[in-house]
């Protein structure tokens, strides 16, 4: 699930916003400040989190620390997609933003459709520019992630989008207990309030797929009272 953190300190821009994007299916994170913004673009990508942001959405005016700033502080650790939301006319925080680093600025008043399009076009974009491993392998499973498909003893399995995605959160972390929690956050996103069973049936679903004896899984294990780990 595509992770975006959204970092406006107006309230009546930042809510409807979050939840249109929410409903468009992306995990939001909300930020009032400059200083939130960085805590939890950390604490998302820390071990223990929900798993790193993918976009940042960036409001330029913000009191205390500045749009600005907050991009300048996460370009000195990472590429992450950042699209800056600057008041209208302002020329020069274009600019600026562009300078800093971000990928792209919309200006205020912007359309919600107008906004959802720059974020799948740069997240296209930077998909396009990052050819990270592609090709996974846990024991007699092989993933290939940008095309895929998933094998199991050198034959392909059909795999739904959802047990492809758990499948390749567990191959991505490979030998790691992976507690319920971080997975639904990982797939579902942080405010998932469904039925955690969910997650037992997709389980159930993969190992029958890609263990040798399902009543028995060796790979995809579960840690009991915790979550799973795939054993490599
Ligand atoms: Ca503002």
């Amino acid at each position: 699930m595509t992770r975006i953190l959204l970092v406006e300190d107006e309230e009546n821009y930042r809510e409807p916003l979050a939840l249109n994007l929410r409903r468009d299916g992306f995990d939001v994170v909300e930020a009032q400040d400059g200083a939130a913004a960085i805590q939890r673009f950390e604490a998302a990508g820390a071990p223990d989190g929900p798993g790193p942001i993918d976009l940042v959405l960036l409001d330029l005016m913000l009191p205390r620390m500045s749009g600005a700033e907050v991009c300048r502080r996460i370009r000195r650790t990472s590429r992450v997609p950042v699209i800056m939301l600057t008041a209208r006319d302002a020329e020069m925080d274009k600019i600026a933003g562009l300078e800093l680093g971000a990928d792209d600025y919309v200006t205020k008043p912007y359309s919600y459709r107008e906004l959802v399009a720059r974020v799948h076009a740069v997240l296209r974009r930077t998909a396009e520019d990052a050819p990270e491993e592609s090709v996974l392998t846990a024991g007699r499973v092989t993933m290939d992630v940008s095309r895929h498909e998933v094998s199991v003893a050198g034959k392909v399995v059909p795999m739904p989008k959802r047990e492809f995605e758990l499948l390749e959160l567990f191959m991505r972390h490979p030998d790691r207990v992976l507690t319920r929690s971080q997975i639904i956050g990982r797939l579902w996103g942080t405010n998932y309030v469904g039925d955690t069973k969910t997650l037992d049936v997709h389980v159930k679903r993969i190992r029958a797929k890609i263990e040798e004896d399902p009543s028995s899984p060796k790979l995809l294990t579960t840690v009991r009272g915790v979550g799973y780990r795939l054993v490599v």
